[in-house]
């Protein structure tokens, strides 16, 4: 049998070419902000027009399209981007289902071997997991973004970044550790999950080898704290820590935010990314909004009912394309979350990008009760903020009754902390819960870390806020 030849990962790329496409820190924010809107529009729109080639030749994007009633001619610039009909996470499911295992969406030919690739996945509750490949371009580019939030976030060369989520299927710990090794000078330490690195021993690694930087989930991140307490370690004192890079959820009032900053003396910085596109936004230390990675996606925010084009800083569904990737490329996704976008502007650090709100909710978690439209994430601001409750929720959704007299109701289990035996916690978070969801809902306060098993806290993945009974 003859053997193919091996794609060697180093001779994959024109290294110096893509480091000018696609610049790390610390010519990121010169090459941005030299650009005038019309050339970055120009730069987009030569990215989506090659993207938009490629998907053509994808079978998944040419019949949707052509059901559309488009044609290749029909898409001529970025301007064009919203004749193209959006998919959801559910039409790559049933393109993997049509063509297993890896979907008609997918452009690449194992048999050829032509560049290196690698399998990521995302998702995934019930049954496998949705595959997407990485050729080195995709894999080098997201890792870029991730670099560019990481000096933005004050990390200096020579840091030890410790990533507290593990080099698995999905595919943040790997940005963050390409990141920190390829393109910003940190030294990844990665220890992985609580799972995988005890919490304990993760503190202990921090304080001797001296961490700078944490990447890690905010719900894990007052695990830590806890720990911390319970170990007799002051985070503040016995750490070096400068710098925290997470994902808050839903915190628009930034309880968990202060709270965090609080537990760990630093400064804590948000970030938004989604598994094919990659960091489509991060927080710098002006805490503005969260930059976005303008030269690697294009933003649109639709109205959540309707699919139409949002007016500008109203939240909405965010669509994204991708401008760098093409195994395979990814064109109009809607991605479920609530979002609001605002137009490029120069920031107080002195990049100038568009800019994104922080994470709002996700619309296909929506829930209607006595026609309100509940957004169960959206709890979390409330909960996070009363120091009587370790601020861990579950929105438990079911349909009660029969026929016409049926509907659908929601339960919030609230876990309380340890020792608080206030007899008005029930009927004061149902009584914040019912503002801020604009209806009334049931409350159940639970023992603290009943809910684990149940919402997923301290495992690999995001948690679980929703659980639908119906
Ligand atoms: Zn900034």
């Amino acid at each position: 049998m003859t053997q193919r030849a091996i794609p060697y990962y180093w001779s994959s790329v024109d290294w110096p070419r893509f480091m000018a496409d696609y610049p790390p820190p610390p010519t990121f924010a010169g090459a941005m902000a030299a650009l005038s809107d019309e050339q970055l529009h120009e730069l987009q729109d030569k990215r989506f027009r090659d993207r938009v080639r490629e998907a053509w030749a994808v079978p998944f994007y040419r019949d949707r399209w052509t059901a559309a009633g488009l044609e290749p001619g029909d898409i001529r610039e970025l301007d064009d981007i919203a004749k193209i009909p959006a998919f959801t996470s559910d039409d790559l499911k049933r393109s993997i289902e049509d063509e297993p295992p890896f979907g008609s969406h997918q452009n690449f030919a194992l048999e050829a071997m032509a560049t290196p690739l690698k399998i990521q996945s995302s998702g995934g509750t019930s049954g496998l997991p949705r595959p997407t490949l990485f050729d080195p371009v995709a894999w080098e580019a997201q890792a870029i973004q991730f670099a560019r939030a990481f000096h933005a976030q004050g990390a200096q060369v020579g840091d030890v970044l410790q990533i507290t989520l593990t080099n698995s299927l999905a595919n943040t710990a790997w940005c963050s550790s390409t990141a920190a090794m390829n393109w910003c000078g940190l030294v990844p330490l990665t220890t992985g999950s609580g799972v995988v690195t005890p919490s304990k021993r993760q503190l202990e690694l921090a304080r001797e080898w001296g961490t700078a930087g944490w990447v890690a989930f905010g719900e894990y991140l007052k695990i830590l704290a806890e720990t911390a307490v319970r170990e007799g370690i002051d985070l503040a004192r016995d750490l070096r820590t400068r710098f925290i890079h997470t994902y808050l959820g839903v915190d628009v009032e930034g309880h968990l935010r202060k709270l965090l900053s609080a537990a760990w003396g630093c400064e804590i910085f948000d970030n938004y990314g989604t598994h094919e596109v990659g960091l489509i936004g991060f927080e710098c230390e002006a805490h503005d909004n969260l930059h976005v990675n303008d030269d690697t996606a294009v933003l649109e925010i639709t109205d959540r009912e309707s699919g139409a084009p949002a007016g500008t800083g109203e939240p909405g569904n965010l669509i994204v394309t991708s401008l760098h990737r093409s195994v395979p490329p990814i064109i109009r996704y809607d991605l479920k979350d609530l979002m609001r976008v605002s137009g490029r502007r120069m920031c107080g650090c002195g990049l100038r990008t568009s800019k994104l709100s922080g994470f709002l909710g996700r619309s296909d978690e929506m829930v209607k009760l006595k026609a309100t439209s509940v957004y169960p994430r959206s709890a979390q601001d409330v909960i996070q903020g009363d120091a009587r409750t370790t601020g861990e929720f579950l929105c438990v959704v079911e349909t009660v009754g029969e026929g016409l007299a049926s509907r659908e109701r929601m339960r919030v289990r609230i876990e309380k902390r340890a020792g608080v035996q206030d007899p008005r916690l029930e009927a004061d978070m149902a009584k914040m819960l019912h503002t801020a969801f604009g209806v009334s809902v049931d409350v159940e306060i639970v023992p603290p870390d009943s809910l684990a098993p149940l919402t997923g806290l301290g495992g690999e993945g995001k948690v679980k806020r929703l659980l639908d009974l119906r």
